[in-house]
């Protein structure tokens, strides 16, 4: 999966910015939802492990599915989006969908 430099989720311009590493609370993650600003985060590496391919395809869709629950109004559960992550990938990686 390739990931963009902006998507667009209901009607809102989301910014999709690469960053060396992430924290949050102090502990490494992945990827960053900044609802209010229209801003995600990905990271490269974690633990100093450069992440891989599917890493970064399932942070990118883990933080687009936090944004979505707020624009649509979901109130998706941290469990619910990380269940969705993985719903998501693997429909879009084993039927090759590219839209
Ligand atoms: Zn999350």
């Amino acid at each position: 999966m390739k990931i963009p430099p902006l998507i667009t989720i209901a009607g809102h311009q989301i910014k999709i910015v690469t960053k060396e590493k992430l924290e949050a609370d102090e502990a490494p993650c992945v990827g960053l939802a900044y609802t209010g600003q229209d801003l995600i985060h990905l990271a490269r590496t974690c633990h100093g492990v450069k992440l891989n391919s599917a890493q970064r395809a399932t942070a990118f869709l883990h933080e687009s599915l936090h944004i979505m629950s707020v624009l649509y109004g979901l109130n998706l559960t941290e469990k619910q989006v990380s269940q969705w992550e993985v719903v998501l990938y693997q429909y879009l990686h084993d039927n090759h969908l590219r839209f």
